[in-house]
Parts: structure tokens; C-alpha cells; sequence
């Protein structure tokens, strides 16, 4: 087997390294132990409602979803584990949805952070390649990058392209697209599994759906620039369909990286359910468009607003509980697998690199008057659309919602039924306080960005992970794995996804192609 890949050796193992290596699993024994009941028929619910599947092209799609459920269900967890994949004890609650219990979201906690994030994820898949490539089974072919699926007699029988000048730059790090020559390689089978388009702003405005309101003028990246999506128009060249391209998995809560690695470096805050989100012009984000409840939803929201920002405004005790980063690099004591590090998440206190961005961050001001907050809000906005006394009377009518344990208000609701659960209660979600008070301050904003990450859609596959042409039949010797095809049948998530669901699409893709692909050699 050859592994034609255009970065250096440096970047081997793509997204997933930077990735959180959260994963969606389906009634574990982590679940269990934290008093959750979970079930397939449950999570199966959870997936179409959130999936929308209403299309046509969503045939192979729903199937691939019916299948991924239940290996989540079922052999996910052993099958990682048996490599030696562990996980952080304290299940996350991601997308809660937030409607009806037919609609989007997690209906529990199902989010599970892999000891060790996307490196712990990747480490006994990239040992076992070391491992083929030692034993002369796999090569590896670096700066390689590909243009052309050979097609001979209507099958693919295999690539063409450019060899890249070599390059030193650090993983994640543009590297130059310098050509040196070109390559040719023939093969009976071909697996494409170049990834999404959310490197390449200007794709991900032309797939941009209308229903989604206009794409914001300013975007932050929250992958890599090799996230190209140019390998989609060259599977489509030699025959593959592609589907599903409207819909994207864009993230709201989006925030400059201080110590960019690539070009417009974004980071996804995590957020807890806690902080009051305010548009552009400081109107509150209407329910259920809470932090963590509704990605999709709050994106249209945003992008209907005119303005491609909002804000999250909160207090001192907030940010130390309730505010994670996504990423491995942005959780050292997950991704180094230290515990001692790892124990400190329950002590008071932001964790250290949330401590970084709140003092270093271009997007965070800190202050203890809300007349200087506000005022340093319209100035980062370079405008002066927010009016002090309309969000001080909306913060003041929220705070008094907290007079009781129960409240009119749903996100003080949210809240209160959030800390029903012990795992947001031990590292989650703030005790319910109110926003003005001096004790929990100081208050902090946030400009928030929309952050490019996933591409939901992408190359039609069949449950054999075969590349399907414009009718319907396979492209004979072409196959596709992972977020290139939608992460199984061309967007097994339809127009949402729960969350942690991403790498574990691509493991359970790549498996089915890799094995289908043995068949035929
Ligand atoms: C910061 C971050 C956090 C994330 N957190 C999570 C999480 O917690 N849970 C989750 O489920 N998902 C998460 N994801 C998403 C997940 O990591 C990705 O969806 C997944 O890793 C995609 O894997 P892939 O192999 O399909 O594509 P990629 O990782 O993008 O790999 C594709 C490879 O193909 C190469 N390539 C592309 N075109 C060509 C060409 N023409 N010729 C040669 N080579 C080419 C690219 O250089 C790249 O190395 C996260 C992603 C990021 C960036």
C-alpha cells in the first residue's frame, strides 16, 4: 500500500492530531458509573432528529448513520480499547439541543475526551503504520500531492500529480506548494480520504446554503490550511458525485488564537451553559440558543444578524469552571495524560490555558464596571452598537431570575437541570449567581467568531465505502473514508451532528474502505 500525502512527515496523521479527541459513544461503562442511561434506540433518536435527513441524496447517508450508531452502541468502545485507547472519566454533555426531545441534540452526556486528546487517538494507528512500514507493507510518500484520478477503461487505476518541494515547516504550518515534478503511480484500488474544505474560505463561502442567511464577512480557521477540499473536485473529475455540499458544521464560539500556528488560527471555546450571549448589537440570543446547545441554529442566527460577531458575557466564576478549548494543544494536561494536571480541573480557578487567552487574547477584556466593559466592547467592534443601559437592564432582569430555584427565564432553567447531573456540577457548570455581583467578578466579554471547522457533506459512498458516480453506480476502483466522504455515504450526519462524532466517523469509515479495499486486491 502507498500513502500519497502532500504535507511533510511532520503533519502524519492530519486533523486529528489537533483534535480534542472527543467521541461519541452510546451507553459506556463511563456513562454508567455517572448514573446515565443511555440506549442505541435513544441515541438513534437523538441522530435523526438532529440529522434532519429530508433529501433524496440522504439514502446512503441515513444508512451510514444507522450503522454508525450502532457500532457506537456497540464494538467502538472495545475496539479502542483493546489498542489501548483510554478515557477521561467525566462524560461530556455536548449540542443539548435545547427543544423537544424529538429535535436536535444529545438527550445525555455522551461526549467522551480520549486520554492523551487526538494524539492518544492517533498513537495506535500511527504505530501500526511504523510498523508495515518496517515490515515493507505500506510506503509512505510525502509532498505528494494529487491532481489527476488515472482512470483507465472507466476504472480508476490510480494517481497523478505533483511532487512538492520538501519542507521543514512544523506540523500545522503552511507548507509551500513549490512543484519539483511530477509523479505518476498505478494501483487497482484508490481510497480517497483528503478531508473537508474549511482551509479554504472561498469554498466554504460558495457552498454556503441561503437558508444559513450570508456568510460572515470576517471567519477565523479552525483547521489547518491543507483542509483544501481540492481532492473533492478531483474525485468528481474522474466520475465520483458529490453530495450534500451545502452543509457544513461551522462553530460560533470562535476566538483568535494568541500564538497562531496557521493562517487565521481560531480556537472553539467550549462553553458551558452559563454565559449571556449577546449579538452584535446586544440583544440576547433568543432560546434555545445557549452556549453549547445549538451550533447550527446559532450560526443561522448569527449570519442573519448583518454582523459576523456576538459576545459572550460572564463573570470570573464562569470562566473558571465553565470554559474549555477545543483541541490537543489547548489541554496539555489531557493531551501529556498527566494526572495531577488533570486532578486540578476540579480546584477553583480558570485552567491555565483559558487563563492565557483571558489575559492575552485579542478577543477577551476584563473589567469590574460594566459602563468600561461595554464601552471597551464597542471599541474592539471598532463601532458603538452596544447602548449600556439596554444590556445592563437585560443582565439585571436575568440576575433577578435567581431569586428562586426556579425560574421563568430557560437558560436559568438550562442551568439548574444541568447541574442535575454530576459531571456538570463537579467541572461544568457554575452555581447559578448573579452576573452583577462584585463577588464573582470580575465581568469578562468575549468577541466570538465563526470558526471554519468540518464539511459535512462530500463523495456519495455505499456501505462498502465504494465511490458512487451520477448513477448511482460505483466508480469501479475508487473508494472514500472520513470527512472526504462525509464521514460515510456523502454526510451521515444530514444537517447536524452530536458531537464527537467526526474522528469517530473516520475510524469507522476507514475500516469498512480498508477492509473492502483488501477484498479487491
Ligand atoms: C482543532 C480540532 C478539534 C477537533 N476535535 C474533534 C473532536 O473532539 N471529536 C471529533 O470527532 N472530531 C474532532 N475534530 C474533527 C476531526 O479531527 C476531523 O474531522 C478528522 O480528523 C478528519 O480526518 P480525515 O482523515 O478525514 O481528514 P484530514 O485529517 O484533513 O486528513 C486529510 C489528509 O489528506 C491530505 N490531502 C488532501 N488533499 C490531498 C491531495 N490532493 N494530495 C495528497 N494529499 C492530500 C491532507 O494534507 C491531510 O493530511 C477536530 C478537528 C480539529 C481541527
Amino acid at each position: 500500500m502507498i500513502v500519497v500525502e502532500q504535507e511533510p512527515a511532520t503533519s502524519l496523521g492530519g486533523q486529528a492530531f489537533w483534535s480534542l479527541g472527543g467521541l461519541f459513544l452510546v451507553d459506556s461503562p463511563e456513562q454508567r458509573r455517572l448514573g446515565i442511561r443511555d440506549s442505541h434506540e435513544l441515541a438513534w433518536r437523538d441522530w435523526l432528529g438532529s440529522a434532519g435527513f429530508d433529501r433524496a441524496e440522504d439514502a446512503w447517508p441515513r444508512r451510514w448513520a444507522e450503522a454508525y450508531v450502532e457500532f457506537a452502541a456497540g464494538e467502538k468502545r472495545a475496539w479502542l480499547h483493546g489498542m489501548g485507547v483510554r478515557f477521561f472519566p467525566v462524560v461530556g454533555w455536548a449540542e443539548r439541543g435545547g427543544a423537544l426531545a424529538t429535535g436536535h441534540g444529545n438527550s445525555v452526556p455522551r461526549f467522551h475526551v480520549t486520554w492523551g486528546t487526538g494524539p492518544g487517538v492517533l498513537e495506535p494507528f500511527v504505530r501500526r503504520v511504523h510498523d508495515a512500514v518496517a515490515r515493507g507493507l505500506v510506503s509512505l510518500r510525502f509532498r505528494h500531492r494529487v491532481s489527476v484520478l488515472t482512470v483507465t477503461g472507466g476504472a480508476v487505476s490510480g494517481v497523478e500529480g505533483e511532487r512538492l518541494a520538501p519542507s521543514d515547516v512544523e506540523r500545522g504550518v503552511a507548507s509551500s506548494r513549490d512543484v519539483v515534478d511530477a509523479f505518476a503511480l498505478r494501483a487497482p484500488v484508490v481510497i480517497v480520504t483528503s478531508g473537508g474544505i474549511g482551509g479554504d474560505h472561498d469554498l466554504v463561502r460558495a457552498s454556503w446554503p441561503a437558508r444559513l442567511g450570508a456568510p460572515p464577512a470576517r471567519m477565523l480557521s479552525g483547521v489547518p490550511a491543507h483542509v483544501d477540499g481540492r481532492m473533492l473536485g478531483v474525485a468528481a473529475a474522474a466520475g465520483a458525485r458529490v453530495v450534500n455540499g451545502d452543509r457544513m458544521w461551522h462553530y460560533t464560539e470562535g476566538i483568535e488564537n494568541w500564538a497562531p500556528v496557521w493562517r487565521r488560527h481560531g480556537i472553539r471555546i467550549l462553553p458551558g451553559p452559563s454565559s449571556l450571549w449577546l449579538d452584535a448589537r446586544g440583544r440576547r440570543l433568543p432560546p434555545p440558543l445557549f452556549p453549547g446547545f445549538d451550533t447550527l441554529a446559532t450560526l443561522e442566527h448569527i449570519a442573519r444578524s448583518g454582523h459576523d460577531h456576538s459576545w459572550f458575557v460572564l463573570t470570573q466564576a464562569i470562566i473558571r469552571k465553565e470554559f474549555a478549548l477545543s483541541g490537543s494543544e489547548q489541554n496539555p494536561d489531557l493531551t501529556g495524560r498527566s494526572i495531577r494536571k488533570t486532578l486540578s480541573r476540579v480546584l477553583p480557578g480558570a485552567p491555565p490555558p483559558v487563563e492565557a487567552f483571558k489575559q492575552r487574547g485579542v478577543d477577551f477584556i476584563v473589567e469590574r464596571s460594566l459602563d468600561v466593559l461595554v464601552g471597551r466592547m464597542n471599541a474592539l467592534a471598532g463601532d458603538d452598537l452596544l447602548n449600556v443601559p439596554s444590556i445592563r437592564r437585560e443582565i439585571e432582569a436575568r440576575d433577578d431570575q435567581l431569586a428562586n430555584g426556579f425560574a421563568k427565564d430557560a437558560q436559568i432553567t438550562a442551568i439548574h437541570g444541568a447541574r442535575r447531573y454530576a459531571g456538570d456540577r463537579l467541572i461544568r457548570v457554575a452555581r447559578p449567581h448573579r452576573l452583577l455581583d462584585p463577588k464573582h467578578g470580575p465581568l469578562i466579554a468575549v468577541r466570538l467568531s465563526v470558526l471554519t471547522r468540518k464539511t459535512l457533506g462530500g463523495l456519495e459512498t455505499d456501505l462498502s465505502a465504494r465511490v458512487l458516480g451520477a448513477d448511482g453506480t460505483p466508480v469501479p476502483g475508487l473508494f472514500a473514508a472520513g470527512e472526504a466522504a462525509g464521514f460515510g455515504g456523502g454526510g451521515m450526519h444530514g444537517y447536524r451532528s452530536l458531537e464527537g462524532t467526526f474522528l469517530g466517523g473516520c475510524l469507522f469509515s476507514g475500516r469498512i474502505a480498508g477492509r473492502a479495499a483488501a477484498g479487491r486486491t
